[in-house]
């Protein structure tokens, strides 16, 4: 077959026209991008061998070799990798299975003309190789994939509109990258830049990279290495080379063990949750290596699904390289390598706590609902994880929650039985709460709970310390009597009774029960969630969700003292059959289950508030 040309798909075309003919910052970069495209290709190789005996010269060393000729001002870069097929090729390096190349153009045209610096993006796009044009007149990728039937062929282009593809003359395998370097960019055939390049971008790549000869890079897996030895800006350069995120990891973790299996792993906790919408990594999980080969991108049997934020390495000779097919064997030790860890981890979390408070609020602010989440779903570590949360209270003030379980227990008043929480939607909503109103009187401190995942989280949080957690809606609760003073007197027996009645003929079916109120102080009335309703706590999740909302019945609690109980009272015996009577019931109602979060149609209100607010400001004159 002679030489055939090619087109470049039209995303790639215009992606060239910008890499070609814009003046960059960071064209060093090209450099890290191939040679992490040729790492992957001895990754994908080492992985081949595992299964497949009958592959191209099985004994080549696994390297990238970089070598640069001044006089012909070109710099090629090979490796023994995968290589590729002629079609593998045309696939690859001309077209773009994802949007990727789309949405980084995007990204370059919002910084539009000015001298950009593509060092954060061109990696991220699934685009890096095309990188290679910012510093190269013409490019020649030589390749021979390691199927013993394939055969060499070469991929050459200025980065215009097109590419040829050709016959070669390759008898080994693997792929070399010639570059014809831009002739003001000399700098790149120095060997000292070279090396510092390297060292910079690819130190921690795990295949040897000679360089003329001479190997440049460490090589040696960081988190094989004992941790007196590893520098924290070695630890901060290997988690922004694994993970792509620009910022420092919020903490580190390096661990080796010997038994009763033997393993290294390396864990990081990032600065934030949101790794953002340009990150390429497509998954969570930790990258899983047996006996130095890397096995698994995204390996999630170590960590329990509410660690999922956590990054890093795990490396164990023990493990048999075929983790994929699962054995028992392999499953046990799975386990015990994730048991370990999550003991380390959850420990190092509890350092933090106790020793570095301010930076656990940075974790807190982050990661917090995926503790609360393990609550909820890991009854096993529920115990453990309690003392990580925190909690805004009626006690603490401020922006980020501080309060621990255990603070509350030691704040208890000596009369109290329980822990009370509160669940609501947010911190201003709580303020309005009536099921507050003896709390205070009483100075008993209350948990605000204002996340969605905090009703799952108190299904398995039944109790700490031996004290029960209580909602402060709960219908059965008995606090202890305490003299106050009253601006009011309660309503009379008869009086009271009347009020009562027309107020369960109003709600009917809507409401359990109507009875007097021991809790309620300043507000006119509540809604109590008897004990009988094992979902209560989630009720508002569903109505968030509007997925099978029936407004819950309760027992609706009134007030005796109120001015407002007083009113109505007032109004039934002068005028029963006045119609505010009702409006003004179905309007406390409402409120009720409006504060309590459980209103299926807060807007619904309006109408009828705006009924009320007319008769209100009627005048009779
Ligand atoms: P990405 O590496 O994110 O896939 P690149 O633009 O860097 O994107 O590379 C495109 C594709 O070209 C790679 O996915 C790989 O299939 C192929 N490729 C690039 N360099 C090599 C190489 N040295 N050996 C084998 N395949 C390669
Ligand atoms: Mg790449």
């Amino acid at each position: 077959m002679a030489t055939q040309t090619y087109t470049f798909q039209a995303e790639i075309q215009q992606l060239l026209n910008i890499l070609v003919h814009s003046l960059y910052t960071d064209q060093e970069i090209f450099l890290r991008e191939l040679i992490s495209n040729a790492s992957d290709a001895l990754n994908r190789l080492q992985f081949e061998m595992l299964t497949n005996p009958d592959v191209l010269d099985p004994d080549a060393e696994l390297a990238i070799h970089i070598a640069a000729d001044k006089d012909a001002g070109t710099l090629t870069i090979s490796d023994t990798g995968v290589g590729m097929s002629r079609d593998e090729m045309i696939e690859n390096l001309g077209t773009i299975a994802q949007s990727g190349a789309a949405r980084f153009l995007q990204q370059m045209q919002e910084q539009n003309g000015s001298i950009v610096s593509p060092t954060d993006l061109i990696g991220q796009f699934g685009v890096g190789f095309y990188s290679v044009f910012m510093i190269a007149d013409r490019v020649t990728v030589t390749s021979r994939s390691f199927r013993p039937d394939d055969e060499a062929w070469a991929w050459t282009s200025d980065g215009s509109t097109t590419f040829e593809i050709e016959p070669a003359d390759q008898a080994t395998r693997g792929t070399t990258i010639t570059i014809q370097v831009k002739e003001d960019l000399t700098e790149f055939l120095e060997t000292f830049r070279l090396r510092n390049i390297v060292k910079k971008h690819s130190d921690f790549i795990a295949f040897p990279i000679y360089i003329e000869d001479e190997v440049a890079n460490q090589q040696t897996a960081i988190w094989r290495k004992p941790a007196r030895d590893v520098a924290d800006e070695d630890y901060t350069a290997f988690y922004k080379q694994l993970t792509f995120d620009f910022h420092h990891p919020l903490l580190h973790l390096h661990i080796a063990a010997d038994a009763p299996v033997q393993f290294y792993s390396l864990l990081y906790v990032p600065a934030q949750a949101d790794r953002g919408l340009l990150n390429p990594r497509t998954d969570h999980g930790l990258k899983l290596y047996a006996r130095k080969v890397m096995i698994q991108e995204y390996n999630k049997d170590f960590l329990p699904n509410y660690l999922r934020f956590v990054d890093g390495v795990v490396d164990s000779e023990d493990l048999p390289l075929n983790v994929a097919r699962e054995s028992i064997q392999t499953t046990q030790m799975i386990r015990r390598i994730g048991t370990s860890l999550k003991g380390k981890l959850l420990g190092e979390l509890e350092r933090l706590a106790a020793e570095e408070p301010e930076r656990y609020q940075d974790f807190w602010q982050a990661f917090g609902s995926f503790i609360k989440e393990g609550i909820a779903t890991e009854s096993g570590d529920a115990g453990r994880l309690a003392t990580l949360l925190r909690f805004h209270s009626s006690v603490s003030n401020g922006e980020t929650p501080t309060v621990t379980l255990d603070d509350y227990v030691a704040r208890m008043k000596d009369d109290q039985e329980h822990i009370y929480y509160i669940l609501a939607e947010d911190l201003l909503s709580v303020q309005h709460s009536p099921h507050l109103d003896r709390f205070t009187t009483l100075d008993y401190e209350v948990l605000y709970l204002t996340d969605t995942v905090d009703s799952f989280m108190l299904m398995n949080l039944p109790e700490y310390e031996s004290r029960s957690l209580k909602n402060v809606d709960d219908a059965e609760l008995e606090l202890p009597d305490i003299e106050t003073e009253h601006e009011t007197d309660p309503l009379e027996a008869d009086d009271f009774e009347v009020v009562r009645g027309r107020f369960a003929d109003v709600l009917g079916e809507r409401v359990i029960d109507v009875r007097e109120s021991h809790m309620l102080t300043g507000s006119p009335i509540r809604l109590a969630t008897p004990e009988g309703q094992p979902d209560r706590n989630v009720q508002r999740v569903y109505r968030m969700l509007e997925q099978n909302f029936e407004v819950p019945r309760r027992i609706l609690e009134l007030n005796r003292r109120h001015p407002l109980i007083h009113n109505l009272a007032g109004w039934l015996v002068a005028d029963p059959a006045a119609g505010v009577i009702d409006e003004v019931i179905e309007q406390l109602y409402d409120s009720a289950l409006l504060v309590d979060g459980i209103h299926p149609n807060p807007a619904a209100i309006v109408a009828r508030m705006q009924r009320l607010m007319e008769l209100a400001t009627r005048r009779d004159d």
